[in-house]
């Protein structure tokens, strides 16, 4: 069956530029797609390769090491994502979710530290919101951050976060105030590397989605030192 080609209305010139040729990388995996599958994630090395080719952080400004694109280069992409049927490749939780948070709510330092490591694929970032206990009614979040000097330690679980296994940078919700409701909730950035008391849980067995890591999280205590607090 022949499948013909159709151009999305919103997708300038260089959309469809940088469509085609995310798409012929995304078709290049596909010989790996069993065994990805199989493994239940994609390979790291994945990650790397979609960051030399200037597919992660497409959005983000050059200075920050980004494509300096708009959210329509990120449409593009998992638009060609799509059609390769590369499902397991969380780029656009990483590109189109994590590095705007990053970059709307980070200080210039943080903007300069994160976003370059997370256009090269030298971090894969994820969101953790979702709980054993809260999906949509995320005010009710119990994983709770408290204030140790300039550092947070943190109480929690997580479950169903998508990168789970993979990733290395991590916006993490939790409540920093029990008594504020939403007002309460914040985002703690958490490089992985550098914490203690960080584990990850088991890579969740799918019906879909069978290449992508999509993972429990645990911290029995961490601490992270750079942070940013969100909804107040
Ligand atoms: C493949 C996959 C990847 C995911 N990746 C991430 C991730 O990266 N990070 C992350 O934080 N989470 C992630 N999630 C979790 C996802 O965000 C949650 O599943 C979602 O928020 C819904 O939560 P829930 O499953 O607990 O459902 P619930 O919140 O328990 O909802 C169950 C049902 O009740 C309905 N419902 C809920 N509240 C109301 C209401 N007030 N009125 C009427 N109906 C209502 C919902 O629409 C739904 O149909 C992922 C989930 C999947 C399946």
């Amino acid at each position: 069956m022949s499948i013909e080609k159709f151009t999305p209305n919103w997708m300038t010139e260089e959309h469809q530029m940088v469509h085609d040729s995310a798409l012929k990388m995304f078709q290049s995996w596909e010989p790996k797609d069993e065994q990805w599958r199989k493994n239940g994630m994609i390979d790291r090395a994945a990650w790397e390769e979609a960051g030399a080719m200037g597919f992660l952080c497409a959005s983000i400004p050059e200075e920050y090491g980004g494509g300096g694109g708009d959210f329509g280069h990120e449409a593009a992409l998992l638009y060609a994502q799509a059609e390769a049927n590369q499902s397991g490749f969380g780029g656009m939780v990483h590109s189109g979710i994590v590095a705007p948070y990053i970059l709307s709510h980070g200080t210039e330092a943080q903007k300069k530290e994160w976003l370059p490591k997370m256009a090269t694929g030298e971090y894969v970032a994820a969101i953790a919101m979702t709980e054993p206990g809260t999906g949509s009614d995320l005010q009710n979040i119990k994983t709770y951050a408290v204030k140790d000097g300039d550092d947070y330690i943190i109480n929690g679980s997580k479950t169903f976060i998508t990168n789970g296994q993979h990733a290395n940078l991590i916006l993490l919700a939790c409540k920093t105030d029990r008594e504020k409701g939403a007002q309460g909730v914040s985002l703690i950035v958490v490089e992985t590397d550098k914490v203690e008391g960080f584990e990850r849980g088991r890579n969740l067995d799918k019906i879909g989605l069978t290449s992508q890591d999509t993972s429990e999280l645990f911290s029995a205590m961490y601490v992270c030192r750079k942070r940013i607090c969100l909804a107040q």
